[in-house]
């Protein structure tokens, strides 16, 4: 649990953790793949149970509670799969930091509930199963945060304060797992997958629920914050980062609404496109500093202030940047000035090659969600702004390190694609991603204001952040996009405003 840099080298211990099936994922709903034919999951003796002795423990990286054989999935999956324990995984590094495993959408939930199975028609036990490829069945459900409290959950968050300890347990005489679940069980993900930590055997088969089970907040608080591990420090389990798909099919139980209501068939999509089609031609502007022209030099004059604005109720709007210089990144700097309006998650830029749909992303959330080359590394922060907030992300291929800077405050560095080039010609669009651009969903366009994005093809230093934090003159001008000297193309509806940070 030392973070994302130890799980780099995990497969140099355990070589099953660089396998082509490991977990989590993030599970991209327009990817999933809708499979009527799979059966809804028949779970008997998960209901209450009295007079129990069911051991509840504190093993120093998170809280476990031991399942009797009589729990056991009878449909649903290719056998017959058998209880062995149920523990949770959740964030609270920083206040508010989310920490379940699986992520939809590049969202993660506050926290996540695994209840692990194994084969019994094949295997006598947990062990004889778990490095077998089809020997285990974890069943996974999301947290959120809501308002009430879950009364269903109101013992168990009471216990935690008596297993504080690592190592310390108790037993619970009474246990009813199904009131733990969501009501609805219909809606789900499946995939094949591995364990989440060393030694990571590729024998999971994964059921992720859609529907999250819902906590008020105190609850998740308490859970955050009441188990302490063997060093006695607050137990904050470390979530491994996403692993690539590789070959692997998400299939789904349901068809997942993409955007508003609709789902996604070939039709709508056309229908979009045509539309889109016309808002392109009916309002598309162009902004071109100097006439119409391309900059020709670095005294090229600058409209300042640029502000765009993404309105609410234009979902469709982006801007596409007319790139002077070619992306071609071995590291970079992006930084810009954001008003976000409140949105669970909010898509800033997207850099598309026909190879990679994500080859450079970046959201706006709860967390700052980074993609390179298709991966994903999400780098948390505390701060919830509903005015202007100074974002800085540097990435260097070297290391594969990023991190992430909030009003020139550093957060923890993260790790991906290291040793990787960013290729050239790619489209970069402002406000959504290449998928939004095509009508397909909505769901996490960018509402708010924007200002001042620059892009550099290294990594600025903390000074020059601070520099730009403070609008300082002559600070905060990218060499691959230099705000207010780039041309750019504005669609859908941005609209072009003056209130400004730095003014
Ligand atoms: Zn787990």
């Amino acid at each position: 649990m030392e973070g994302s840099l130890d799980q780099v080298h995990w497969p140099n211990t355990y070589p099953d953790c660089g396998g082509r099936k490991q977990s989590p994922i993030d599970i991209k709903r327009r990817n999933v793949k809708f499979n009527p034919d799979m059966l809804q999951l028949e779970m008997t003796g998960y209901g209450e149970m009295k007079n129990g002795n069911f051991l509840m423990t504190n093993n120093g990286h998170s809280v476990q509670i031991d399942l009797p054989p009589s729990m056991v999935i009878e449909k649903g999956l290719p056998a017959h799969y058998t209880a062995v324990q149920m523990h949770l995984h959740w964030g609270g590094l920083d206040l508010e930091a989310s920490g379940s495993e699986h992520t939809v959408d590049g969202i993660r939930y506050m926290a996540e509930l695994h209840v692990v199975h194994y084969n019994s028609d094949k295997y006598k036990s947990f062990d004889e199963a778990k490095n077998k490829n089809d020997g285990l069945a974890v069943l996974a459900f999301f947290y959120e945060d809501g308002h009430f409290e879950n009364t269903y959950y109101s013992d168990f968050i009471s216990n935690l304060e008596k297993v504080k300890y690592a190592g310390q347990s108790m037993n619970i005489s009474t246990l009813n797992v199904r009131s733990m679940l969501p009501e609805n069980l219909a809606h789900f993900f499946r995939y094949e997958g591995s364990l989440t930590t060393p030694p990571c055997y590729e024998s999971i088969l994964w059921t992720v629920f859609e529907t999250p089970i819902t906590l008020s907040h105190n609850q998740i608080r308490k859970l955050e914050s009441t188990l302490m591990d063997l060093e006695n420090k607050t137990i904050r389990n470390d979530y491994r980062m996403a692993q690539p798909l590789n070959e692997r099919v998400v299939e789904s139980s349901f068809l997942p609404r993409l955007g508003k209501g609709t789902f996604c068939r070939q039709e709508e999509i056309e229908a979009k496109l045509l539309n889109i089609e016309d808002m392109i031609t009916s309002l598309g502007k162009h902004i071109n500093p100097i006439g119409g022209n391309r900059p020709t030099n670095k005294d090229s004059q600058v409209i300042f202030p640029l502000v765009l604005n993404f309105p609410a109720n234009k979902l469709m709007s982006f801007a596409l940047i007319n790139l002077g210089h070619p992306m071609n990144l071995h590291s970079f700097s992006v930084c810009m000035n954001l008003r976000m309006h409140p949105r669970s998650v909010h898509t800033v830029l997207s850099y598309s090659t026909t190879k990679h749909e994500n080859e450079l992303t970046i959201t706006m959330g709860h967390e700052v969600g980074l993609w390179i080359g298709n991966e994903y590394v999400s780098l948390p922060h505390e701060l919830r702004p509903r005015a202007w907030a100074h974002y800085c992300l540097t990435w260097a291929s070297h290391t594969g390190g990023a991190e992430l800077y909030v009003n020139s405050v550093v957060g923890k560095e993260q790790y991906l694609r290291a040793d990787y080039t960013i290729p050239p010609g790619g489209k970069l669009i402002l406000g959504k991603d290449k998928d939004g651009f095509l009508g397909i969903s909505d769901s996490d366009a960018f509402v708010g204001y924007m200002t001042d994005v620059n892009i550099w093809d290294y990594v600025l230093g903390p000074e020059e952040i601070q520099k730009m934090m403070n609008c300082e003159k002559n600070s905060g001008k990218g060499n691959v996009l230099n705000w207010g000297v780039t041309s750019m193309s504005l669609y859908g509806g941005v609209q072009l405003e003056t209130e400004h940070k730095c003014s």
